[in-house]
């Protein structure tokens, strides 16, 4: 399997905070990689130095077989989509994609591929600050697909967004992975949108890789979880008649799953059917503290 991003013991250090302690991963050449891990984790500063945007203090990377930091080929062919994209404010989007074009030597017709695929016929001619936040992540992949690129990194590309849009976003990017082969690396810190999408899970906290591997497998090592819903008894009694151990602390009620992933979450779904608010969903791991969280359902 061709790998497209090698890390291998990278340590990056900040003043007093140590954001990378040793981190390891790859990702394969197609496949579509979700990098998880609250707010503080060190996933940004990972894609900036697989991005050769930043230099490590040790350990090494490769992107596309090179040396980001030292060899600015190694960008070559690879998008980037950050949180919150930033693109000429007053340009049309469609002018936007047609200087992008201009210096990767795409054509007009690539560019209208662009944003047919991207979802964003019917705006094309629209100025970018009067785009939804959700329109302007479309173009902001948009801009990244005009260059032709093999692999997208996306850094939190969803977190601006409502759910319903979060979902979309990520479907495009499941549709560009299957339709150009185009692979992906995509951080998040909601577990149930990445998990839905990749094939494979990096978890990270506090600047290391806590679990890593096809999602079931990681899942699957994940067994203590923490749902916030409105009303707790209520949860509380459907988990115990599933037979699941439950406890109830204020607005949580928390659970030992045992791996039955899958009857935890029909209950869930039950509940959400019944009228009971679920807040939240977190994985709450031994030395992992809230490494994943949930969407409200
Ligand atoms: P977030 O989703 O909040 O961006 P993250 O997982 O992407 O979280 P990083 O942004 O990579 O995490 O931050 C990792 C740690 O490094 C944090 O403690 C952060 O405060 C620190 N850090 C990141 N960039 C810098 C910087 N330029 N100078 C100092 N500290 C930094």
């Amino acid at each position: 399997m061709e790998k497209i991003v090698v890390v291998s013991e990278v340590w990056k250090r900040f003043g007093k905070v140590q954001a990378l302690q040793g981190v390891s991963l790859e990702v394969n050449k197609g496949a579509i990689v979700g990098l998880l891990g609250p707010n503080g984790a060190g996933k940004t500063t990972l894609l900036r130095i697989i991005l050769g945007l930043m230099r490590r203090d040790r350990g090494l990377v490769e992107l596309q077989g090179r040396d980001p930091y030292r060899d600015p080929r190694s960008r070559h062919g690879v998008g980037v989509v950050f949180e919150r994209p930033v693109l000429p404010e007053s340009l049309p989007v469609k002018e936007l994609l047609m200087a992008a074009a201009r210096i990767h030597g795409t054509s007009k017709d690539q560019v209208d591929e662009a944003i047919a695929e991207s979802g964003l016929e019917g705006h094309e001619w629209k100025p970018f600050n009067a785009l939804s936040a959700g329109l302007k992540q479309r173009a902001a992949i948009a801009h990244a697909l005009v260059s032709d690129p093999v692999l997208l990194i996306a850094d939190e590309p969803t977190s601006n967004l409502d759910p319903l849009e979060r979902a979309k976003i990520l479907n495009l990017l499941v549709e560009l992975n299957a339709r150009r082969g185009l692979t992906v690396l995509v951080s998040s810190h909601v577990v149930s949108e990445v998990l839905r999408v990749s094939q494979e899970l990096v978890i990270m906290s506090r600047g290391r890789v806590r679990l890593r591997g096809p999602p079931e497998e990681v899942l699957g090592g994940l067994n203590i979880v923490r749902v916030r819903t409105s009303d707790p008894e209520s949860l509380w009694k459907l988990l115990s008649s599933a037979g699941f151990e439950a406890r109830v602390s204020g607005l949580n009620v928390e659970l030992d799953v045992d791996g039955a992933h899958g009857k935890l979450f029909k209950v869930l779904s039950a509940a959400a059917s019944q009228g009971l608010t679920i807040y939240s969903v977190d994985f709450v791991e031994a030395g992992l503290e809230n490494v994943i969280g949930g969407e409200d359902a």
